[in-house]
């Protein structure tokens, strides 16, 4: 297949796009990233890597790093974790509190904002904020086979600055007894891990224990892999998460950085950047290139 080829078709049909979205605006330093970028990056089973774009150019990954502390938190915890979070697609808001009155503070996913800080809650037991923030970086870098990966303390800042409205799903769920820190220590590492930065290239490197494919690296058990498919493909997206697996066919979990994951399994693992979001926090063109990319690829986990 001609990646070269395909992706350089894509980077021209994004190039030529005028409504790019809008960067997310409610962490003020995310709001002032160019909607602009493009970066995109395949990395595929045999371990070529195709790029097109800024694919070397940093970004903050922001929830796409829930799939890497829910892989840690499977990791420790295995099945006792879904006693604290569910697995059902929200078809709310990521950062929505209504379900959560309902359902007696256990938040409908791991990927909604109420559901990672419930996974970032569990990982912490029995450790320093440091010493999670650390191992989840060892875990990312040692994916990425690439130690040039950390925290943008200033996107940090930002949001802890700014998350009254984590902290207020964090409150909330410590009122039912699912959160067993206080709430500004949880909502603290939380928005650290989403301070991560990485390039498309390092994203893509890293997803690769997600394809499940012989001679990919992974650090996770099958089943593990299998599961987090599963979850990236119903619940990935938030509200915006049937109409990515009806478009794209594929695995991913998106950030409001304007990054996504996505994995073809048994194939490759792929991420592409593009700030400006949809009106669910998805990257708008993001989205566009990779169901280009799965339509040009024919890849999709629907045969
Ligand atoms: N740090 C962001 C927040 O909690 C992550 C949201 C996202 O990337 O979707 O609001």
């Amino acid at each position: 297949m001609d990646y070269e080829g395909i992706l350089a078709q894509i980077a021209q049909e994004i190039a030529a796009q005028t409504d790019r979205g809008t960067p997310a605006d409610y962490i003020p330093q995310l709001a002032c990233v160019d909607p602009a970028h493009f970066g995109m990056a395949v990395a595929l089973a045999d371990g070529r890597v195709f790029t097109t774009g800024e694919a070397d150019t940093r970004f903050s990954i922001q929830s796409v790093s829930k799939v890497f502390t829910l892989s840690l938190a499977l990791g420790r915890f295995g099945d006792r974790l879904w006693s604290r979070v569910g697995r059902e697609p929200s078809g709310l808001p990521f950062n929505s509190i209504l379900q959560l009155e309902h359902e007696q503070g256990i938040p409908r996913n791991p990927f909604i904002n109420a559901g990672a800080l419930v996974v970032t809650d569990a990982i912490l037991a029995g450790h320093a904020p440091r010493e999670v923030l650390g191992e989840l970086l060892r875990f990312i870098r040692a994916c990425a086979e690439d130690e040039d990966i950390h925290i943008d303390d200033a996107v940090a800042r930002s949001e802890t600055r700014h998350g009254d409205r984590n902290l207020a799903l964090a409150h909330f769920m410590a009122a039912h007894g699912n959160l067993h820190h206080v709430p500004a220590l949880t909502c603290g590492t939380y928005f650290h891990q989403c301070a991560i930065e990485m390039t498309p290239r390092q994203l893509a490197m890293a997803g690769r224990f997600l394809v499940g494919a012989s001679g990919f690296p992974s650090q996770i058990s099958t089943g593990s892999v299998r599961r987090i498919n599963a979850l990236m493909l119903t619940c990935g997206h938030y509200d915006g998460s049937g109409d990515f697996a009806y478009r794209v066919g594929l695995p991913g979990k998106s950030g409001v950085g304007g990054g996504i994951l996505v994995i073809a399994p048994g194939r490759a693992s792929i991420a592409v950047w593009s700030p400006g979001l949809n009106a669910q926090g998805n990257s708008a063109l993001g989205t566009l290139a990779v169901e280009r990319f799965a339509q040009k690829t024919g890849w999709s986990v629907f045969g």
